[in-house]
């Protein structure tokens, strides 16, 4: 892991998200020898993606408490979360837990994280994850801004959301079109240096390769 971070480093990337929540002596391994080939200002995330039970949680934070890491959603409940974002000092990220403005605002009075992640799908669309978007920026937490997974066309919707995303508070997003083998559009964003940019064309500005998709599932007048 700490060899691929490297390599990402290598490629002008800044900003490093680990997959952890498996074997939490492992895990606590994994973030030490990460951040040891990172630069102070690369930020490094350890995202165990609900995995940890919350001792486990506990007993992460507690071994990797000199480091500069943040702390992405350790267990499954919001609770669980909460408890362990109660006994630890680094910097929080809460992702599957917030799934809508309901979730949001109770994790804002319960001052319960420090970054969200939203992702497009989760939220139930452009509009809906551009609502609790700007609702974020009123309330100052900064975002992870992306998706479950995709290819040129969800990335030119994450590129377009963080575009309009006052700096500050764009924390990271995925160039998840360079995790698959296949095009689904031309003119979507290519990652550069450890940047994307969203095309200026209307909508978001890419052409869906339509002989990719297949043939009409669905239609929708
Ligand atoms: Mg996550």
């Amino acid at each position: 892991m700490a060899r691929n971070v490297a390599g990402y480093k290598a490629e002008g990337y800044t900003r490093f998200q680990l997959k952890v929540g498996g074997d939490p002596d492992l895990d606590i391994q994994r973030i030490r020898q990460a951040r040891e080939v990172l630069a102070p200002s690369d930020r490094l995330v350890a995202d165990a993606n609900t995995g940890w039970t919350q001792h486990e949680a506990m007993r992460v934070v507690r071994a990797v408490r000199d480091l500069d890491v943040y702390i992405e959603q350790p267990c499954l409940t919001y609770e669980e979360c909460l408890a362990v974002r109660r006994n630890t000092d680094h910097p929080f990220v809460l992702d599957e837990n917030v799934d809508g403005l309901e979730m949001l605002l109770r994790a804002k009075a319960d001052l319960a994280m420090d970054v969200v992640n939203l992702k497009i799908s989760k939220l139930g669309g452009l509009t809906k994850t551009k609502q609790v978007r700007d609702l974020c920026i009123s309330m100052g937490i900064a975002m992870t801004l992306e998706d479950s997974w995709g290819g040129d066309i969800t990335t030119s919707a994450i590129a377009h959301l963080a575009h309009s995303t006052p700096e500050e508070f764009r924390f990271t997003s995925t160039d998840f079109n360079s995790y698959v083998t296949v095009s689904n559009a031309t003119g979507a964003p290519q990652r550069e240096n450890g940047y994307m940019k969203a095309s200026d064309k209307p909508g978001l500005g890419i052409e869906p390769r339509f002989d990719l998709l297949g043939s009409v599932v669905v239609d929708v007048h």
